[in-house]
């Protein structure tokens, strides 16, 4: 049983499964752009605010250092001038604004300047005490040292912490990335796996669904579809199917009709001279026997003329159907005209189609055909026979119709075989139908 689906269209689907990329890829890439800003943020706080800061803290570390060299100055020398000089270059550094703006050093620089000073004013009454406070000089000069690398490391710390937000930022970015660009790729698998299943394989069974569709074969037959645009498309190919059946149908009861004898039934003479040519050929072309057969029912004018015409319409009736009676399947046989009727016996030569024709007319002969009164008529008939084996049809109807003239010249409701040796009269009119040719 086939499961019922409920159908979509397709437009709409695929409506919505682009609105759900656009989203999803949107989504992404707004995510994407924030990383980027924030590199962007970072990158410009690096240059304008970190670089100026970080060569701050250089120009503080060399302040600082240069504050220690000139203080070991002051210990090296031996000339008060010298130290007086080294002091004067000890108090500009500590008013630097590079040491000023930063407590700890302005703090150190000070007492470096107070204590460097003091050294230098004692040396001009004392000359030895200079070396007596060497080793307290060397306490602040270490103090000095590690407060130059505390600010030199303070300073790489900055550009770190600024390229640090860079580096995570870019990282995070990268993987966004690899994940939107995974999504699409997922989604494109999905989307086309989608559309091949439920577009491209429908519309490939549709189309061969087309290009086989008769009314010889099976109905088409489809897996049942969840898109309402394949539903109708494959619903009016089983209508149109259905519509082929019917018209084959009324097509081959037409062909029939136009084929057939309104009033017997039997074959028209336009469809018998078709079917017959190509038996004669058939059997020409194989050399089998095949014989042609006229009759024509005695004094038929008179019965029409006793009876009435009702009556000769029952009497030609009633002999078809004797006809169909006594013939074999492969026997042709049409109403040529009037009372007159054209066979064709295929297989059988003269001799034994002579037979056939001799049992047929004595059915007639014997048939008796009710009338609405209460009366029977009967009718006898006249058959001439003519082998068809090596000639055209019209010269063997020909030669068949000459032996039944003959028939009825012998006295009628008898069988006449065409005599071979007999030429035919091409030009000479019919005298005996006038119907024939
Ligand atoms: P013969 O034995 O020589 O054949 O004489 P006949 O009277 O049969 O021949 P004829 O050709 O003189 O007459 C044929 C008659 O057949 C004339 C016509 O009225 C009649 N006929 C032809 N077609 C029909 C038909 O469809 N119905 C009826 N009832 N009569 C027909
Ligand atoms: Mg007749
Ligand atoms: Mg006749």
């Amino acid at each position: 049983m086939i499961k019922a689906f409920k159908a979509v269209r397709a437009s709409r689907a695929f409506a919505f499964l682009a609105a759900l990329f656009v989203a999803a890829f949107g989504a992404a890439v707004v995510l994407l752009a924030l990383d980027q800003q924030r590199v962007i943020e970072a990158t410009s706080r690096l240059q304008e605010q970190t670089v100026p800061e970080i060569i701050r803290f250089q120009r503080l570390a060399r302040n600082l250092e240069q504050l220690r060299q000139e203080g070991e100055r002051i210990f090296a020398v031996s000339t008060h001038a010298s130290r007086q000089q080294s002091v004067f270059v000890v108090t500009l550094i500590a008013s630097h604004p590079s040491i000023l703006e930063h407590p700890p050093a302005a703090h150190l620089a000070r007492e470096t300047e107070h204590f460097l000073g003091e050294v230098v004013r004692q040396a001009s009454t004392d000359a030895r005490r200079p070396a007596a406070s060497y080793d307290e000089w060397q306490r602040i000069a270490a103090r000095l040292g590690m407060l130059v690398d505390d600010v030199s490391v303070q300073g790489v710390n900055l550009a770190n912490n600024d390229l640090n937000v860079v580096t995570s930022a870019m990282k995070l970015a990268r993987y966004k990335l690899m994940t939107a660009l995974l999504l699409v790729g997922v989604f494109l698998l999905v989307f086309m796996i989608l559309v091949r299943r439920h577009l491209i394989y429908p519309l490939q069974q549709i189309n061969l669904a087309l290009s086989t569709l008769s009314a010889e074969r099976p109905a088409p037959e489809f897996k049942p579809s969840t898109m309402l645009e394949i539903q109708v498309v494959e619903d009016s190919l089983r209508e149109h199917h259905a519509l082929l059946i019917q018209n084959d149908e009324a097509r081959l009861g037409l062909e029939k009709l136009a084929n057939k004898d309104g009033l017997t039934g039997l074959m028209n003479r336009r469809h018998f001279m078709q079917s017959a040519e190509v038996e004669l050929q058939r059997a020409q072309r194989y050399r089998r026997p095949v014989t042609m057969a006229m009759a024509d029912l005695d004094l038929f004018k008179r019965l029409n003329d006793t009876y009435g015409h009702a009556a000769g319409d029952a009497v030609l009736r009633a002999f078809a159907e004797l006809v169909q009676d006594t013939l074999r399947q492969s026997d042709l046989v049409c109403r040529y005209g009037g009372e007159e009727f054209a066979f064709l016996f295929p297989e059988i030569g003269p001799a034994e189609t002579e037979k056939l024709a001799e049992r047929l007319r004595e059915r007639c002969a014997a048939m008796q055909v009710p009338l609405p009164d209460g009366r029977s008529i009967m009718a006898t008939v006249s058959i001439g026979l003519a082998d068809a084996s090596e000639c055209p049809i019209e010269i063997a109807l020909k030669h068949a119709d000459e032996a039944l003239y003959e028939a009825k010249r012998l006295g009628r409701n008898r069988v006449v075989q065409s005599d071979p040796h007999v030429p035919v009269i091409e030009s000479e009119p019919d005298t005996h139908t006038g119907s024939l040719f």
